[in-house]
């Protein structure tokens, strides 16, 4: 699980853990949806198929809530922030810049995500198969 959660952090290939799923930096923006077409290193292919990753918004939707929510919590804890008091307006403030400067990570991790839970082990066999 550990390994799970590290190797999708890290936006390896979720069938090897070795191989790189982007082509890019995140922060390259201009390059950020753009994925190798298979790993490099088991030949796992990124796109299963057309419009494979349209679900991922929905993931990313996720993520953002998540965050949202432990960082509400945190500043709960830490600055009293409520909804009693005015700090409420400072958590959705700082919240919703988080959020945005946050975005194209989401959108990497929940490509990570996505297709570590679609992708099928015979896939990747047959194109290792194929180069050989
Ligand atoms: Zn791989």
């Amino acid at each position: 699980m550990f390994k799970y959660i590290k190797n999708i952090l890290s936006q390896k290939c979720p069938r090897c853990y070795q191989g790189k799923m982007f082509t890019h930096k995140w922060y390259q923006l201009k390059y950020l949806g753009k994925m190798v077409q298979k790993c490099e290193v088991c030949g796992q292919r990124t796109e299963l198929e057309t419009g494979f990753y349209y679900g991922t918004g929905y993931v990313s939707y996720a993520l953002s809530v998540a965050v949202s929510v432990t960082t509400f919590v945190a500043s709960w804890v830490l600055f009293d922030v409520g909804f009693s008091n005015n700090n409420i307006y400072w958590w959705l403030g700082i919240n919703t810049v988080l959020l945005i400067l946050l975005q194209p990570v989401f959108m990497r991790l929940s490509r990570v995500l996505w297709l570590s839970w679609f992708f099928h082990e015979d896939d990747a066999m047959h194109h290792v198969n194929c180069k050989a």
